[in-house]
């Protein structure tokens, strides 16, 4: 028998694995598993986080929305009235076209030119969350052995959806000034393709950090020298508690560029930090080439996303978009502002963490020589509290002396317990 097995992993729920009911493999014949799969493993911290589904665990780990502000009644009454008009239903319940709802589409186009990017609804095509559209780019623009810049620490799922690809992975190196370096995976060599630079500007996952225009013009200066392509990311980007928003990359280079048909840089937005996750809405922003290429992927991937969750959606967004956006940045910013002012008194002295202004991330550089990894096996075993080791967003072992909190599932007085609960595993390791 075969059983599948489920973690909590970024936002989401991954499949971890499958073990079988014998001893043996279970299997009478050799899987012969394609090359491309090779490199992908289930992960040993994916393996400890298991223990964050124990009931009385306090999770820092995933980085899941709040349900208390889902709009659950706008949701089912959005559905209703789909489900009581024959015409809608019937559209509604069909397969529809690949690259999406056109209304959507349209609206999705409208709200991406609020932000100064010029598209318009070609430009557009709805994928299953954004985290589709990353597979489906690593599908698009990377070959065997290709290069693919990322910064360090970065997002998990990213790299998920690129390794079937095969890269070789090279570090970004983003100074303040915005000079912009490329570190590892052989970074002089000219046998090795430059494919594309990957990063998620705004509140970033895992480090809650967002990049300043000069380090956003550095990006684009680095991709325009190597003739790559970029992947920006950002599904945080509305989650702003304080400050002003940064352009997104997209916008700066159509300026540069003469136009989004021209721009080397393709946005991943979502629905699911604003909304839910679970309607898994989200879209790709880029030249009319890219998403006629991406279409063809999505066509053979599932023909199209639901029909009658993107209608659900295109409601929610006319509707209560504005609003829902408020609910969702003073909720976070009320539980980041407890992590934040609680968070000193558990640390060891002279850790580092970050102060995000958005989003729903800490990261956190502790002072100390405890593998955060074994942190995690204390913490959750002994103290009931969970969160994500930092080695898990690296792609080269780093990182063992840093863990990301998310503050966004639990209340504020979970926050407060759970922070007290790791501040003893933390002693209990010293
Ligand atoms: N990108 C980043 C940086 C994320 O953190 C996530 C969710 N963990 C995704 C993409 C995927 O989100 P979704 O598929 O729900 O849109």
């Amino acid at each position: 028998m075969v059983i599948f097995y489920w973690i909590s992993w970024g936002n989401s729920m991954i499949n971890a694995g499958s073990i079988t009911g014998s001893k043996s493999s279970g299997v009478p014949w050799k899987p012969c598993y394609a090359e491309r799969m090779r490199g992908v493993q289930a992960s040993e911290i994916r393996e400890l986080l298991k223990i964050v589904e124990q009931p009385g665990m306090i999770s820092f780990a995933g980085g899941i929305p709040d349900p208390t502000f889902f709009p659950t009644e706008q949701i089912k009454a959005a559905y209703n009235a789909i489900l009581s008009d024959s015409t809608e239903a019937s559209k509604a319940l069909q397969y529809s076209v690949s690259e999406g709802d056109a209304e959507l589409r349209s609206w999705i186009a409208g709200h991406m030119r609020s932000k100064g990017i010029l598209c318009d609804v070609e430009h557009i095509l709805i994928t299953n969350g954004s985290q589709q559209a990353l597979e489906f780019l690593g599908k698009l623009f990377i070959s065997p052995g290709d290069r693919v810049a990322v910064t360090a620490p970065t997002y998990l799922g990213a790299l998920q959806a690129f390794s079937p690809s095969q890269p070789e992975y090279a570090t970004l190196h983003i100074s303040e000034d915005g000079s912009v370096a490329l570190e590892g995976g052989d970074t002089d060599s000219e046998d090795i393709h430059d494919a594309l630079v990957y990063v998620v500007p705004d509140f970033a996952n895992p480090t809650g950090e967002t990049l300043s225009e000069v380090e956003r013009r550095g990006i684009l200066e680095l991709a325009a020298e190597r003739g790559m392509l970029v992947i920006e990311d950002s599904p945080y980007e509305m989650l702003r508690f304080d400050g002003i928003p940064e352009l997104p990359l997209q916008a700066l280079d159509i300026d540069g560029s003469g136009g989004i048909d021209a721009s080397r840089v393709v946005y991943c937005g979502s629905f699911s930090k604003v909304f839910v996750p679970g309607l898994r809405v989200g879209w790709v922003c880029a030249s009319r080439e890219i998403i006629s290429r991406l279409t063809l992927i999505k066509q053979s991937s599932d023909l199209s996303s639901p029909a009658i969750n993107q209608r659900v959606m295109l409601h929610l967004a006319r509707t209560i978009y504005d609003e829902q956006v408020v609910r969702a940045c003073s909720t976070y910013r009320k539980k980041r502002d407890v992590m934040l002012s609680l968070i000193g008194e558990v640390m060891p002295a002279d850790s580092r963490w970050t102060h995000p202004d958005g989003g729903m991330f800490i990261w956190v550089k502790l002072a100390s020589e405890i593998d955060t990894r074994e942190l995690l096996e204390v913490a959750a075993r002994d103290f009931g509290v969970a969160f994500v080791p930092g080695q898990a967003f690296y792609v080269n072992n780093k990182g063992r002396d840093m863990l990301r909190l998310s503050y966004t599932l639990p209340s504020t007085d979970e926050i407060e317990i759970g922070l007290q609960r790791l501040g003893k595993a933390i002693l209990a390791m010293s």
